[in-house]
């Protein structure tokens, strides 16, 4: 009986190692609707039609879209689908989803069925006026319309509404303009797919159809308690701290940066492993990042379309499995004053379908002529577009980053590397690029570590634009944004230069000579936008003036870069944004900064009023009765003493801030939505905000802790 007790135990205790045994091959895109799956489901003809159309583009036939709906749908109600969602990006940055349970009207016998078609796959009717569209909609004739976007496969949610058969979709107005991020996006690569091929085609690439813009973004992100979290307002409303004294530790003993990785923080980064991988989201690379509490997650890089949904799933994602962790996940770009901020790095590539990756620079870049007419193209891009990439990676957030000595400086510009830079120097000053440095050996100096072969080119962390070996790496994008937007720019801009590239190739009659002189003309032109030095130096900012390169100090000023004469021809010309598109984007984009400064002006009003003034004052009460049952007893009360007058003091300064800030939002909140209240939000409410917000941080210094009535910095980034 005891054997058999003891075999039974040993034999569940294997049985639950296995079951911890975690087959990631099995669970990866267990929740996607993968060309896989479309193969095995679908009929081969109806497989072909679609896999024509995720390639080529053009249109399917009802009767395809019929069949791949009802294969969806089998697929999702096996695995417990309920209803269907048609999942979007509006302008908000994030995304909107409206479910539809599959279900249709009973028959006469009560019975009903789960059906799904091909017209409710293609398109939507979400109405969703509410959404901003900077004028393109009104409200009264307010038809939105979600087209289903092949190119990004189905997925299935599962949360406590049930499961739900999500469809990547397009969002656009009756009038089809945009009304998201994806639609510019999906534009934009067409466009760079389409003047990418001519100069492939000048290289005698005839093979390649399309050339692919890859993406791969480093999401970095905050965990804090979720106890916690839930005392202080500012994190629950505004996403990020917006009173707080520092801790006594901040980020300079370079401790947590790729430190161990707590017990507790591991779970969770392993649960959110394991809902990315079933999301077929390629979660690669983990690690603590540099300010306390601070981390980052890296998918393997992808379409770019795809890159920034994926994106989207990553942030949704960390949020909800925080709560199931008993965390709260900070994806706000400045959540803590004092420590690093978090950023979203945007690796990006340009790759044929035949496999040649255009910024490959090969062993020697120098005599790689359609490598260097690629870099040429880009540097003439970033340089004639410097205001636009800017902008790009503006959000509210974002102003606490950018050229605060912690993440780029605002100021946009190229860092090539020690080995593209010198062949640019040896093209531009001598005409030819004759030799080219090599990467040769480590040198450890340890006779027992092996041998290492080194980049030819070290790294440069401070760079917007950075060349980091086939790719560039834009690092200027905010944690909290989409990257749909910093990388229609990318494509855009590019495009624009490649085209004016294969417009004087195409018609040269000495090709070699003529490509020689482009490159040599583009890179001397546009020389000024590469900075190999430190980006994070005072001295930068002079020598940017002396170049003449845009330094744009904040999101609202870089707003009507938007709608400039050069912005509307050169998304007019790839038809990515027509004029009145960028004019409503730049529209919301003032709303939006408005709005978001208004909830954290109001949030401070709320916290100040109702929390921390009448702390203080309960304080200073304290204080006093000190100061009088001491004096009483007949000791010395001047500490006391000098204490009360110290927070009194402080306490008056936090109540005049109060009522100069009250005033401000009032005057804010009055004006018209637009540039004017946006820029008086940024110069008026923000300086009022940070005049509240000192002599309470000095306060939080004073008062009794446990008279304080929100967790501290310390508590919030140290106790997780
Ligand atoms: P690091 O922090 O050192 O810059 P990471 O490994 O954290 O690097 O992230 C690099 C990102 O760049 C990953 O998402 C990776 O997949 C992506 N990447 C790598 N090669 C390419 C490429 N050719 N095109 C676009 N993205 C790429
Ligand atoms: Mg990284």
């Amino acid at each position: 009986m005891f054997i058999c007790i003891m075999y039974e135990y040993e034999k569940r205790k294997d049985e639950d190692k296995m079951s911890e045994v975690l087959n990631v091959q099995a669970i990866f895109g267990e929740d996607v609707f993968t060309v896989g799956k479309m193969r095995e489901r679908l009929p081969k003809k109806v497989f072909q039609e679609v896999m024509n159309v995720m390639e080529k583009g053009g249109v399917m036939s009802l009767s395809t879209a019929d069949v791949v709906a009802k294969a969806m749908k089998d697929w999702a109600v096996e695995k417990g689908a309920t209803h269907y969602t048609h999942w979007f990006q509006p302008l908000t940055g994030i995304t909107a989803e409206k479910h539809d349970s599959f279900i249709t009207n009973p028959d006469s016998e009560g019975k009903m069925l789960m059906e799904f078609s091909g017209k409710e796959l293609i398109k939507g009717e979400p109405d969703a006026s509410s959404f901003p569209s900077g004028g393109l909609r009104a409200t009264f004739e307010a038809r939105g319309y979600t087209v289903w976007d092949c190119t990004s496969p189905a997925f299935l949610k599962s949360d406590a509404t049930g499961v739900v058969l999500c469809i990547p979709t397009a969002f656009c107005s009756y009038t089809g303009e945009a009304l998201d991020k994806k639609t510019p996006l999906l534009r934009s690569m067409e466009a760079i797919s389409q003047q990418a091929l001519r100069i492939v085609k000048l290289f005698g690439n005839t093979e390649a159809t399309k050339v692919i813009a890859s993406v791969g973004s480093e999401q970095e992100y905050f965990l804090v308690d979720r106890k916690k979290y839930l005392q202080r307002k500012d994190l629950i409303y505004a996403g990020r701290t917006l009173f707080g004294a520092p801790a006594p530790k901040g980020q300079e003993m370079d401790d947590h940066y790729f430190g161990t990785i707590r017990e507790r923080v591991g779970a969770y980064m392993k649960d959110i492993n394991i809902e990315l991988w079933k999301l077929g989201v390629s979660a690669k690379t983990q690690h603590n990042e540099v300010a306390p509490a601070q981390h980052e997650l890296a998918p393997i890089y992808a379409t770019a379309n795809i890159a920034a949904d994926h994106n989207q799933l990553i942030m949704e994602t960390m949020k909800k499995v925080a709560t199931r962790h008993g965390l709260a996940c900070l994806l706000h770009e400045k959540p803590f004053a004092g420590i690093s901020g978090s950023g979203k790095h945007d690796n990006w590539s340009i790759t044929t379908d035949n496999g040649v990756n255009l910024l490959e620079p090969g062993k020697t870049p120098n005599e790689n002529i359609q490598f260097l007419l690629v870099l040429s193209c880009i540097m003439k891009a970033v340089d004639i577009h410097a205001d636009l990439l800017r902008q790009s990676a503006s959000d509210v957030g974002n102003d606490h980053r950018l050229g605060a000595h912690e993440a780029p400086s605002t100021i946009i510009s190229i860092f090539l590397g020690e080995q593209l830079n010198d062949v640019v120097m040896q093209l531009v000053e001598t005409n030819e690029a004759k030799t080219c440095l090599k990467g040769g050996k480590l040198m450890t100096g340890v006779s027992t570590l092996p041998d290492v072969t080194k980049d030819a080119t070290d790294r440069n962390r401070t760079s917007p634009f950075a060349f980091t070996g086939n790719k560039f790496e834009f690092r200027m994008v905010g944690s909290a944004d989409s990257i749909a937007s910093p990388n229609t720019t990318i494509n855009a801009i590019v495009a624009e230069a490649f085209c004016e590239a294969a417009d004087l190739l195409e018609k040269a009659d000495d090709f070699d000579m003529a490509v020689h002189d482009l490159i040599k003309k583009n890179m001397t032109e546009h020389q000024r936008i590469v900075f190999n030095g430190n980006a994070y130096a005072d001295e930068w900012v002079v020598e940017a003036q002396r170049r003449g390169l845009p330094n744009i100090k904040s999101m609202v000023e870089a707003v009507e870069t938007l709608t400039t004469e050069k912005s509307i021809q050169l998304f007019g010309k790839f038809k990515i944004y027509t004029e009145s598109e960028l004019h409503s984007r730049a529209e919301v984009l003032y709303e939006t900064y408005a709005k978001t400064i208004n909830i954290e002006a109001l949030t401070m009003i709320d916290i100040a009023s109702k929390s921390l003034i009448p702390a203080v004052s309960k304080y200073t009460k304290v204080l006093a009765d000190t100061v009088i049952s001491v004096k009483g007893a007949g000791a010395d009360a001047s500490v006391q003493s000098e204490m009360l007058a110290e927070t009194s003091a402080l306490l008056k300064e936090a109540k005049e801030a109060l009522k100069v800030l009250v005033k401000a939002q009032a005057d804010g909140v009055a004006m018209e939505e637009g540039k004017a209240q946006a820029f008086f939000y940024k110069d008026t409410i923000k300086v009022a905000m940070d005049a509240l917000r000192d002599p309470i941080d000095k306060l939080e210094m004073i008062v009794d802790k446990d008279m304080w009535p929100m967790p501290s910095y310390g508590d919030l980034l140290f106790e997780v």
